[in-house]
C-alpha cells in the first residue's frame, strides 16, 4: 500500500493539543494555495482559466485582499469579472430572469482554492486512515488526540474503508475518540454555564474564556 501524500504534515498535527488536527493541517494547506494564488499562479494560464471558471469564495478574497499582492489580485479579478459578464444573458421576461438567477446562484460562491483544498484535505483524510492501519506509533498518537471538528470527523467517517483490513478498528476507535472529545466539550459547557449561578457568586474561579470558542470549532471546524 502506498501513502498517497506526505505523512510529515498528519504526524505534526496529530502530536500538536488543539481541538481539531485536520483543522490544523487545513489551515497550512489553505495558507499554502492563497500564497499560491498571489504568485506564481497570477501568470499561469492554467491556474488562470480555473480562476476565472469558479472565481472565490468570500472568505478567500478576504484572505487574498489582505495578502501583498494587489496587482495580481486586480489581473485574476479582471478576467473572472469577464467571465461573470459573459454568463449576463438578455431577459425579456420573468421566466427567463429566473432561469439566470438559478444558473448565477450556483457560480457566486464556487471557489478555485476552496476545490484544491477540500481535495487536499480528502487524501489526508485518506492517509490518516492508512496511517492508522500501518504504524503503530500513529495509533498511539490517533488514540490520544482531542478528537475533530464535527465536518472533518464526517470527512474521516467516508474514508475510513482506506484503513483495509483495519477498518472496522479504526471506525470503533475515531467513534470513540470522537464522542469523548464531545463528552469533553459538554462538561466544559456545563461548567461554564454553573459559574453564572448565583450560588458561585462571588467564586474565585473564573469562566474560562476559550469553552465558548473551542464548542464553536468543536461543532463548525475553524471559524473562529
Ligand atoms: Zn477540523
Ligand atoms: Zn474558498
Amino acid at each position: 500500500m502506498q501513502y498517497h501524500i506526505q505523512t510529515e504534515p498528519i504526524w505534526e498535527a496529530f502530536q500538536s493539543d488543539c481541538d481539531c488536527p485536520m483543522c490544523r493541517i487545513y489551515e497550512k494547506s489553505e495558507t499554502r494555495l492563497v500564497e499560491q494564488y498571489l504568485n506564481e499562479a497570477v501568470m499561469e494560464p492554467d491556474y488562470r482559466v480555473e480562476v476565472n471558471k469558479y472565481g472565490f469564495c468570500k472568505e478567500h478574497l478576504r484572505k487574498l485582499f489582505a495578502g501583498k499582492n494587489k496587482l495580481g489580485l486586480a489581473l485574476q479579478l479582471h478576467t473572472r469579472t469577464l467571465q461573470v459578464r459573459s454568463q449576463i444573458k438578455p431577459c425579456s421576461n420573468y421566466k427567463q430572469a429566473l432561469k439566470q438567477a438559478v444558473e448565477l446562484a450556483e457560480t457566486l460562491d464556487s471557489c478555485v482554492i476552496c476545490r484544491s483544498v477540500d481535495e487536499m484535505m480528502k487524501r489526508y483524510a485518506y492517509t490518516v486512515a492508512q496511517m492508522y492501519a500501518l504504524e503503530e506509533d500513529f495509533k498511539h498518537a490517533f488514540q490520544k488526540c482531542n478528537g475533530f471538528c464535527m465536518p472533518h470527523y464526517t470527512l474521516l467517517l467516508r474514508e475510513s474503508n482506506k484503513a483495509g483490513g483495519k477498518t472496522a478498528a479504526y471506525v470503533t476507535e475515531l467513534v470513540y475518540v470522537q464522542n469523548r472529545s464531545l463528552d469533553r466539550v459538554c462538561n466544559d459547557l456545563d461548567r461554564f454555564a454553573q459559574m453564572f449561578d448565583y450560588r458561585n457568586a462571588g467564586s474565585a474561579v473564573r469562566p474560562d474564556p476559550e469553552t465558548v470558542p473551542s464548542a464553536i470549532r468543536k461543532l463548525k471546524g475553524r471559524i473562529l
